[in-house]
């Protein structure tokens, strides 16, 4: 049978992109569905525009800290409109990037929804386009609580349209878009308060980086509440009264909920066509990513195994291969290096203490908390916390987990060491740079 194209991306984001680009390249005539902005959450409503804002709101620290540095700052405003359209400008450029990249790959571009006919065709609106494979890269979408009044609140999609800074800011959820956007809202200026329904936030993060950043977004003037959540939300003349489940009540400008993504597989004919799912709506997918039609294929956020743009990408790499490029290739979801970019920010690969106590039973523990150099001339009262998770057997390094400036990009090196398998007797006679934080992590001497 005569297909239209050999592949049908759905979703021109992270993953659906790479897919495209290098089937194109292993010579497959390619055709990429997108009926959002080219790039898809991480270019448009995610990393990208998100980093701006961290940079942003770091700015009034600096000029605070510059002072004991011999610097005199002048009068101080921060003009959120001028961000704003400086930031929609770059999402624009990045937008046509995304558009030159498939163009000269030689993708078909087509816009508009799509949604599955049959296993070899997928409609856009009124045209049919059939392919030998078909991938799903359709990402997640913000999952919001039926909380009464939740029309009132922001989700992660809204917050980069504001059009001004709200002077009062509630942040609602305990993962780490929730805790980037309270540190971004505290750093411009406004009074931020974030709720978080569990004991402490970010799960599945490492217990002593979780609680060190919690201290230090309290001594920032973050109002950090956990065990707290919203029961309603109501506009007032001045605002909204956020009501919540201890009977008191919250007033705010806006109040954005992070609380969850979910898989964005809503519409695109899925059940009919016998493509399995599960609980919260993601596509099962074999190792290889291939659904349970075989001529269907599903990567990214969209089959919710890591929801990292680097992981998407990743996955878009392999099924390429597998694919096109005649070699099977399993994407592998071990040892990512992730980073939070709250403020202070977390950098980690591995696996936690807890994760290596409960996996590995034996466990050394190497730990450092301490001012940062910067500080000792500004004052500021801030940690900086380095930790090392080691196999007491093997002596291997299991997880490297770090709390502090630039967290991301030191871990991003020693996500190499762990990925290699490094013991830590090699990070022991490692030469460390002075003076650097990342130098604690080839001086930890001592276990805890
Ligand atoms: C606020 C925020 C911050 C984030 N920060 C980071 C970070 O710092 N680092 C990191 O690694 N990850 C981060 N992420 C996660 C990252 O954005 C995602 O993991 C990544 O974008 C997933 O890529 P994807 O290809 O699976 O889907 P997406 O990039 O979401 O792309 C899916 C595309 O499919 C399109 N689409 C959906 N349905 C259809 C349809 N039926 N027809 C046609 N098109 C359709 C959408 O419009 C979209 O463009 C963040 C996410 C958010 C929300």
């Amino acid at each position: 049978m005569a297909f239209d194209f050999d592949l049908v991306v759905i979703g021109a984001g992270s993953g659906g992109t790479r897919a495209s680009r290098l089937s194109a390249g292993f010579g497959a005539r390619v055709a990429v569905v997108e009926d959002g902005r080219l790039g898809g959450t991480c270019v448009n409503v995610g990393c990208i525009p998100k980093k701006l804002f961290v940079y942003a709101s770091h700015y009034g620290e600096d000029f605070a800290d510059a002072a004991a540095y011999g610097w005199d700052v002048g009068p101080r405003r921060f003009d959120f409109a001028r961000l704003r359209k400086h930031k929609d400008a770059e999402i624009a450029r990045l937008n046509g990037v995304y558009a030159r990249i498939l163009d000269e790959a030689g993708v078909t571009r087509i816009d508009g929804r799509a949604r599955l006919v049959d296993a070899h065709t997928v409609a856009v609106g009124d045209r049919h386009i059939t392919a030998e494979h078909i991938l799903i890269a359709t990402g997640g979408w913000p999952s919001l609580p039926k909380t009464p009044g939740i029309e009132h609140a922001l989700s992660s999609n809204e917050v980069f349209a504001l059009d001004a800074l709200p002077e009062r800011v509630t942040v609602v959820g305990g993962g780490y878009i929730a805790v980037e956007f309270a540190g971004i809202f505290h750093g411009m200026g406004a009074a931020t308060t974030q709720l978080y329904r569990g004991d402490l936030f970010l799960r599945g993060f490492d217990g002593d980086v979780r609680r060190a950043l919690a201290s230090e977004m309290r001594k920032r003037g973050i109002d950090l509440r956990f065990g707290s959540d919203v029961t309603r939300i109501e506009k007032t003349g001045a605002g909204l009264r956020l009501t919540l489940n201890d009977g008191s009540a919250l007033e705010t400008d806006a109040v954005l909920y992070a609380t969850g993504r979910a898989p964005n597989t809503r519409g695109l004919g899925l059940e009919a066509l016998g493509v399995k799912t599960g609980e919260d709506g993601e596509i099962v997918v074999d190792d290889y990513s291939r659904s349970s039609v075989p001529s269907v294929w599903a990567i990214g956020d969209v089959t919710d195994r890591l929801n990292l743009t680097p992981v998407a990408l990743h996955e878009g790499i392999c099924f390429a291969r597998t694919v096109f490029g005649k070699q099977p290739t399993r994407p592998h979801h071990r040892d990512v290096p992730t980073a939070v970019f709250s403020t202070p920010s977390i950098g980690t690969v591995g696996l936690t203490e807890e994760e290596a106590r409960a996996q590995h039973g034996d466990v050394l523990v190497f730990r450092s908390s301490f001012k940062p150099l910067r500080h000792t001339l500004t004052g500021r009262d801030e940690q900086t916390l380095v930790k090392l998770v080691v196999d007491r057997t093997t002596d291997r390094v299991l997880g490297a987990h770090m709390l502090g400036p630039e967290a991301g990009e030191i871990i991003q090196g020693l996500g190499v060491a762990v990925k290699c398998g490094a013991t830590k007797a090699q990070l022991d006679s490692t030469l460390g740079i002075h003076p650097t934080t990342a130098e604690e992590f080839v001086t930890l001497r001592q276990p805890v």
